[in-house]
């Protein structure tokens, strides 16, 4: 007898013709209808939750964990890395965790601001421990949000992004991270609480108390005011953890008086003698935040403060070779895909590192720089008549390429 050569669902046994689509697997085939009732049951049985069953299954790591995850993505900042690690997993076991007893104690939301210069990590930590823990995060730029009524965007904009990164799952959304960026760029401009309104500073430190602290809040689901009639989406912020970060340039000269001031008191707790001068943030205290501009109410709003240190050069040659999706594996990775074995002199990685500080492009600039040298090779291996099976990267040919780069191209983000 001739073998069937049709191929057919292996459930329904509908032909491959009549049906939209049909998917392989290892031993036979499943069409979209099958796939579509088979959802609806599990769905049937697990209460409505399956997405998010499937896709937001929180991953409470413990903090030493946290850490140790954290190190094959992060260089360094093992001060941050560990105050994130507790203050995330403290985060998470609060909200898994139910009062059993009225008396039982209440645990605060420990919504967290990270210090430190552009480009040394801050957003890369949040991500990264979003990632870990699977839950939705996005990002927000404090420097777009205004007071509602204002051109610009409201604070409840953010909770737009992080719905769509949810998949619009309210629950899962409900516990995620939110990366505020450039906070410190909301600062009011005086210490002294100003009697006029301020729209783009202390207004918005004021809109955001709220959203910090925990509130129900009505999101648009596409965000912007260009959609009036869109049905409102609610969120209770309750649950979402706030990482707010900024640069806070400037802040080291507050730091300095107010070490210097108190190192002559008599409560010092810090000496004149002991203080690392070349690295001042890591006294960072929420005293410096308020002379710096930030409101007291936001400030106790975001308890867990910590601080990342400048990157040296060190730490950017760890940076291009250390962690596991480092740049220069990147590239290995796409030459192995094209047959080709790329190699890099030890040089060439001194250069790299010497052009970012050179142009103080900190570990922004790796990536431009790195691009700067490759791209000619990306360009021609491919079509290249005879396949090249090895090639070694030497300081002649980066110098070379590095003559020929634009600024701006270097500049690359
Ligand atoms: P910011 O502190 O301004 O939020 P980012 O986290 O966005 O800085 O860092 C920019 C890029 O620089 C990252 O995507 C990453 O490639 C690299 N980078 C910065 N700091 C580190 C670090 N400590 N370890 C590894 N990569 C880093």
């Amino acid at each position: 007898m001739a073998k069937d050569t049709v191929i057919r669902c292996s459930l329904c046994g509908k032909d491959k013709k009549d049906s939209r689509i049909l998917i392989a697997g290892i031993n036979g085939h499943v069409c979209d209808s099958c796939i579509t009732q088979a959802y609806a049951i599990v769905k049937e049985e697990t209460g409505g939750d399956v997405k998010q069953q499937v896709q937001h299954s929180l991953n409470l790591l413990k903090p030493n964990v946290i850490k140790e995850r954290l190190d094959e993505y992060v260089i360094g900042q093992d001060e941050a890395k560990k105050v994130l690690s507790v203050a995330v997993y403290n985060h998470f076991k609060r909200i898994s965790y139910k009062p059993a007893q009225k008396e039982d104690i209440e645990i605060d939301k420990s919504n967290l601001i990270l210090v430190g210069e552009t480009g040394t990590g801050k957003t890369l930590m949040a991500r990264t421990i979003a990632n870990l823990i699977n839950v939705p995060f996005c990002i927000a730029d404090a420097t777009v949000l205004t007071e509602a009524g204002y051109v610009g965007e409201d604070v409840e904009s953010i909770l737009t992004r992080l719905l769509q990164a949810a998949d619009y799952d309210v629950a899962a959304a409900e516990k995620g991270i939110v990366f505020i960026d450039e906070i410190d760029k909301i600062a009011r401009k005086s210490d002294n609480p100003s009697i006029t309104r301020d729209v783009s500073g202390e207004g918005v430190q004021q809109a955001m108390l709220k959203l910090l602290e925990g509130t129900v809040v009505n999101v648009p689901p596409q965000g912007g005011r260009k959609h009036p009639d869109a049905k409102m989406i609610q969120v209770n912020t309750k649950n979402i953890l706030f990482i707010c970060g900024g640069a806070f340039d400037g802040i080291e000269k507050k730091i300095a008086k107010r070490l210097n001031t108190q190192a002559v008191g008599y409560a010092a707790s810090v000496t004149s003698a002991e203080v690392d001068k070349a690295n001042l943030l890591q006294y960072v205290t929420p005293q410096d935040l308020k002379a710096f501009g930030l409101i007291p109410e936001l400030i106790g709003r975001l308890p867990v403060l910590t601080f990342l240190r400048p990157l040296d050069r060190d730490a950017l040659r760890r940076i291009l070779t250390e962690p596991k999706n480092a740049l220069i594996r990147q590239y290995k990775q796409l030459f192995k895909m094209e047959g080709t074995k790329i190699d890099f002199e030890e040089e060439v990685l001194d250069l790299i590192v010497d052009k970012a500080l050179e142009f103080k492009l900190g570990a922004r600039g790796l990536r431009g720089i790195c691009e700067a040298i490759m791209t000619d090779l990306m360009y021609e291996l491919p079509g290249a008549e005879k396949p090249i099976k090895q090639f070694t990267v030497n300081l002649d040919y980066a110098n070379e390429k590095l003559r020929h780069a634009r600024m701006s191209q270097l500049k690359v983000a």
